[in-house]
């Protein structure tokens, strides 16, 4: 830590931070016992504060009354110690601790407070549980990896205002009692006591009230916005989650960009990476073309390619069926890789479990032809085309899918990072950065045979666009970006409509009527018409940027008490059942039996 801390009974000294040019002087330093180890002679802790360990010494000779009340020491007691800070002797120097070079010599100890054993070690980096870990989430915050990542998750933060805060951009807090946000997930509600039978709703985002900021004329607005979606917990997310959100006003693309970047560019610095600027961009179509996904992880190549040129009038039944009926093929290649059949097998069954018909594989031999399946199919000019399509060697694996766009499209994208896992093509350190543009604004949703905006509902269409929406939505872009890192999306955000006759022509697209318009949205679309200044915005998705800077896989393990996969915390019991009184204030009646 920075500042020294203020000298008291307990302490005058961080442990962490002690060093060689301290020795001969006396310290006291207060915390936790990390590690004890009595050799019957002298007694050996190790003591831990937030700054780091110290080793502290009680000798029965120098300090026979501390040397006693150390014999009693266990595991995380809570103890105060005054003693002089001496160099080790050559052979005891612990070149692995910061502090490693000095002890401190006790010459009085005082115990705070006696502690439990702890149900799992603290002081070793073994893995537990992670049930147990949440259940004493306070004991697993003392461990040092998850301090770590905390204090990255401060710095980044700091580093995010810095950055902001000299560029007139306001901090300013949006409600969380709400109504309705309009993301796209469902909502947690909050049933209202003074208002029987009403429901506040917890924000899905600050969208509708940072846009009503700006029509305000707050010009530049932030906040570290806690998020609230209440969806299935798939693939790592929170119940609660926590955005860096802003707006800003009399802006384009280009303008919330340049701050976005300078923002990435700050967060990055906290975590001591630097990050060329500007970063790359790619329009959505090219990504999926390309990558599979607008979410593309740029660290390794295996691009998809169109192999339709290259087999043009082919003989082959399967692939022409395929082509016939309006589908694609396409490949990758993926490297000189010799792999058993097993191996190919279950590539074969990871593509089908993507949803497509099959793979198709085939080796390239020195000449140029093909060991695969399908070889005696496919004439050798086509063999040869399609080599020169995926820049293919001796040696290499392509890997071919034919279906229809979509499937094959999605089909590819997943197994080129399936390759990359296994092949072990991603560096950890390898930050591939880029800008998806060129969203297209609606996309088909099958189930419910409607359109839904691919972003939210309050993205402006890009120009031309609105003509396009009664014609063929499918075709619309809209004014939406995202900043895409290593594959995941971290950020995204989108100049907004400001007008209002727009905002009606777009919710009436995805069926939501001009009266039902008003009803949900009647705030903000009646802002609009007190004079709403071009506006647009994004928000960073803070706990994931903090995973992928603290090389985490998960963002539970950078929010300091997140819930499980079922959204619950075991170490609170929350969510829980409350008391008959007060479903009964609320008037609200529980249907079925409460999960206790
Ligand atoms: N409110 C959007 C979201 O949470 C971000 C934005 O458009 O600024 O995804």
């Amino acid at each position: 830590m920075r500042h020294a801390p203020r000298a008291n009974t307990y302490r005058d000294a961080w442990a962490g931070d002690l060093s060689a040019d301290r020795c001969g002087t006396e310290v006291r330093v207060a915390g936790w016992v990390h590690r004890r180890r009595d050799h019957g002679g002298l007694v050996f802790v190790d003591l831990r504060d937030r700054t780091g360990l110290v080793q502290v010494v009680f000798n029965p000779e120098t300090a026979p009354e501390a040397h006693s009340a150390a014999h009693a020491l266990r595991s995380e007691w809570v103890i105060s110690v005054r003693g002089e800070v001496v160099r080790r002797s050559e052979e005891t120097v612990n070149p692995d601790l910061p502090t490693g070079e000095i002890e401190i010599r006790v010459v009085a100890v005082d115990v705070l407070a006696e502690a439990l054993t702890p149900p799992f070690q603290l002081d070793e980096d073994v893995a537990v549980d992670e049930a147990l870990r949440l259940r004493y989430r306070y004991l697993d915050l003392r461990r040092e990896a998850l301090l770590r990542s905390l204090e990255l998750r401060h710095r980044v933060v700091a580093a995010m205002r810095g950055h902001l805060d000299p560029q007139g951009f306001l901090e300013l807090e949006t409600p969380i009692l709400t109504r309705s946000t309009p993301e796209g997930a469902r909502d947690f509600i909050v049933p209202s006591r003074m208002q029987r039978g009403s429901f506040y709703a917890l924000p899905q985002s600050p969208q509708l009230f940072k846009q009503l900021l700006m029509i305000a004329g707050y010009e530049r607005y932030y906040q570290i916005a806690r998020c609230f979606r209440d969806e299935d917990l798939r693939a790592d997310r929170q119940p609660e989650f926590t955005q860096l959100d802003l707006e800003m006003s009399f802006v384009h693309e280009d303008d919330v960009i340049a701050v976005s970047e300078g923002i990435l560019a700050a967060a990055f610095g906290a975590a001591g990476i630097e990050l060329p600027l500007p970063l790359p961009r790619m329009a959505f179509a090219e990504a999926v073309a390309r990558y599979g996904t607008d979410r593309p992880d740029l660290r390794f190549g295996l691009e998809i390619h169109d192999l339709g040129a290259a087999l043009a009038g082919t003989e082959f039944k399967v692939f022409r069926g395929v082509l016939e009926r309006g589908g694609v093929v396409r490949g990758i290649n993926a490297g000189a890789h010799e792999l058993s059949r097993a191996e190919l097998d279950r590539l074969i069954e990871f593509a089908q479990s993507q949803g497509a018909g099959g793979l198709v594989w085939a080796y390239v031999e020195e000449g140029g032809g093909w060991r695969s399946p399908v070889a005696k199919f496919l004439g050798e000019q086509e063999i040869a085309a399609i080599g020169s399509e995926l820049g293919a060697s001796p040696g290499d694996l392509l890997l071919l899918v034919a279906d229809d766009e979509g499937t094959a499209s999605l089909a590819l994208g997943v197994l080129r990072l399936e390759l990359a896992r296994r092949f072990g093509l991603a560096a950890e350190d390898d930050w591939k950065l880029v800008w998806i543009v060129d969203f297209p604004l609606m996309e088909w949703n099958d189930d419910e045979q409607r359109w839904d905006p691919l972003h939210h509902a309050f993205t402006s269409p890009a120009p031309g666009a609105l003509d396009l929406l009664s014609t063929d939505p499918s075709k619309a872009l809209a004014r939406g970006y995202d900043v895409v890192l290593n594959g995941t999306e971290v950020g995204g955000g989108s100049i907004r409509i400001n007008d209002p006759d727009v905002q009606y022509r777009v919710l009436e697209t995805i069926g939501i009527s001009r009266q039902e318009a008003d009803e949900r949205f009647g705030f903000l679309i009646e802002a609009l018409k007190h004079g709403a200044p071009p506006h647009g915005g994004i928000a960073f998705g803070l706990d994931r940027i903090v995973a992928l800077l603290a090389k985490q896989e998960s963002i539970r393990e950078v929010i300091a008490f997140p819930k499980t996969a079922t959204g619950s915390d075991p170490m609170t019991g929350a969510p829980a059942p409350v008391e008959q009184k007060q479903l009964r204030e609320l008037g609200i009646k529980a249907e079925g039996e409460a999960q206790t």
